[in-house]
């Protein structure tokens, strides 16, 4: 048999029990989303004429003024970000990331600051925080505007954290005083209603990452005012091809596959039943907990392991095994060993438990995992069914 392409190179492919990590390749396009990114790998198109249509495309179906296709969300922070700092002025978006003479401050709140908060200062944006661990008020942000203040960054994640300004007092904030306000709301695309209602929040910009609804991993989107959506279009790869300006977007440069498959996955994610989607991760837990039934000293519980990564008990879309201590075996040796199969299977480890999330598992693999398991609990010499192993 003719060797895969992973075989070629050496390189193990992987069972993810993870979830939906770039680090992991991210996402999985789905037949359908595979199908249009196909025909666009066949076909040519101009970049300028496709981004334009499924930016018209993305801004009806999310109810927002206007859209663009962006190398991920972080692509859409980065030009987004470039654009509220630019304000439409060409030669200011070549010179980026300096930013002499230009507005650079992007506010965020103190309790707000997360991972990704590093891509605002790609473009060159100085990232000012506001307040402190114990919080930020109104009046601390309002304080913090002056001339130099190019926007106000929100991870709309973390809205409502104890001790924050709401999202929707921000943008009453930055409408009165003329700042953009830029919302990172990367996954929260579900219920498919929060879409359209942070796309029509106010924010003057808001982002989404198309590696959580099954789209290409690289892709994302960015929705809002038609003046900055035009600006962040001015700052990509078309416009340093076709355009006046050497802009800096031309490093966050997208293929039409990735385009068209950004458009099909938002398409088909809006139209999905999702509570058929939820009973495919309830069926594939069921698959996993009847392999593993009669080992002792674990106890079974299907659990929701949530995108801040905590457990809580709804939907189910992983398998929480709790590892009693003081048996032959602890999560870490048990990950271990799952981690050194081939294919490898990776799971989470949380103290004394291990977490498989099903969420991007078919339900061939969700059966190779429950035998795994069932293996590397018992052991391979007593691992039959039916069969009780004493710990
Ligand atoms: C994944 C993620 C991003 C980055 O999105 P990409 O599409 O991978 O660039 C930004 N913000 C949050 C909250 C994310 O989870």
């Amino acid at each position: 048999m003719k060797p895969t392409i992973y075989e070629e190179l050496h390189v193990r492919p992987i069972i993810n029990a993870k979830g939906i990590y770039s680090s992991l390749g991210g996402s999985v396009p789905s037949p359908r989303v595979w199908e249009a990114m196909s025909v666009a790998n066949r076909t040519w198109a101009s970049m300028a004429d496709l981004l334009t249509a499924s930016g018209d495309v993305i801004a009806r179906i999310t109810g927002a003024a206007a859209a663009r296709v962006t190398l991920g969300a972080s692509g859409a922070i980065v030009l987004g970000l470039a654009a509220c700092m630019a304000r439409g002025d060409g030669l200011a978006m070549e010179r980026l990331p300096e930013t002499d003479g230009i507005p650079n401050e992007v506010l965020i709140q103190r309790r707000h600051r997360y991972r990704y908060d590093r891509l605002i200062t790609l473009c060159g944006a100085r990232r000012v925080e506001v307040g402190d661990l114990r919080g930020t008020t109104i009046e601390q942000l309002t304080a913090a505007i002056n001339e130099s203040t190019a926007a106000i960054f929100v991870p709309a994640h973390l809205d409502g954290t104890d001790g924050t300004v709401a999202l929707q007092d921000i943008i009453e904030l930055g409408h009165d005083r003329g700042i953009p306000v830029f919302v990172d709301a990367a996954y929260l695309i579900y219920p498919v209603e929060r879409i359209h209602e942070l796309s029509k929040s106010g924010a003057d910009l808001v982002c989404f990452s198309a590696k959580y609804f099954g789209g290409p991993n690289s892709g994302g989107f960015v929705v809002g005012r038609p003046d900055l959506i035009r600006a962040v279009a001015n700052g990509d790869f078309v416009s340093f091809e076709l355009g006046a300006h050497r802009v800096l977007g031309r490093a966050l440069k997208l293929d039409r596959h990735t385009v068209v498959g950004v458009v099909a996955a938002l398409q088909e994610w809006l139209e999905t039943d999702h509570k058929a989607r939820f009973e495919g991760y309830r069926r594939r837990v069921q698959t996993i907990q009847e392999h593993m039934e009669g080992i002792p000293y674990i106890r079974l519980m299907p659990m929701c392991f949530t995108m801040e990564e905590s457990l809580e008990s709804q939907p189910v879309n992983c398998l929480h095994i709790q590892v009693d201590p003081g048996g032959r075996v602890t999560p870490l040796t048990i990950d271990a060993a799952l981690r050194a199969g081939n294919p490898a299977i990776l799971v989470h480890v949380r103290d004394s438990a291990l977490i498989v999330d099903v969420e991007v598992v078919r339900d061939d693999e969700a059966e190779l995992i429950g035998r795994r398991l069932r293996e590397v609990f018992c052991g391979a010499e007593s691992c039959q069914y039916g069969h009780v192993v004493r710990p």
